[in-house]
């Protein structure tokens, strides 16, 4: 029963990260915490990016929740692991998949991953601070809905929405034409 239940923590602060990663990527990292995340929508300069110290933040609370947990504290230790996983399915799904920062190249092209890489790519069509759409790391919402979001941003049907659903917001995004460059 109790390993049922630990896992339960753990997946309900998976899903818990996430919701609270939208909320906080859209208010905080597009808002007062721009200074870290700009990093991210401008070209990287070397392996790092100044919107690497948001993983880093959380990694220590993780860490911390998990010493807590083991020390006694049920069940910080099992939130503390939700988080882990979030982190790596964040790195999975964002840095690995979208951003190219591995070694393979491998595009979805069908299905839910596919949606989520354009759903990203479209996050990345704007540049600057404002305007943005789909702020989620894990969760994107269907394609067509943000292609008519970015429209109404604004106003008139942006490079990224004009150009058909396939390659909606991937050509020109800067960070692909990084990532081919890249060795
Ligand atoms: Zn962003
Ligand atoms: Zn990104």
């Amino acid at each position: 029963m109790t390993i049922l239940l630990n896992t339960a923590v753990c997946l309900a602060t998976v899903a818990a990260m996430e919701v609270f990663s939208i909320v906080a990527h859209k208010y905080v990292m597009h808002g007062w915490g721009w200074g870290w995340h700009r990093s991210h929508h401008e070209p990287r300069q070397g392996w790092f990016e100044k919107n690497d110290l948001y993983a880093v933040f959380f990694a220590g609370i993780a860490i911390a929740l998990i010493a807590l947990g083991t020390a006694g504290h049920h069940p910080l230790e099992w939130i503390g692991a939700g988080m882990t996983l979030y982190g790596l399915l964040y790195f999975v799904a964002h840095d690995g998949l979208v951003h190219q920062r591995w070694p393979f190249r491998y595009i979805p092209r069908r299905g839910y991953l596919k949606r989520l890489y354009q759903a990203h790519r479209m996050h990345h069509a704007v540049h600057g601070r404002d305007g943005c759409v789909s702020f989620g790391f894990l969760y994107a919402p269907p394609l067509p809905v943000l292609k008519r979001r970015l429209q109404r941003l604004h106003g008139g049907p942006p490079r990224a929405a004009a150009r058909g659903s396939r390659h909606a917001a991937e050509p020109h995004a800067p960070d692909a034409a990084r990532a081919r460059q890249a060795p």
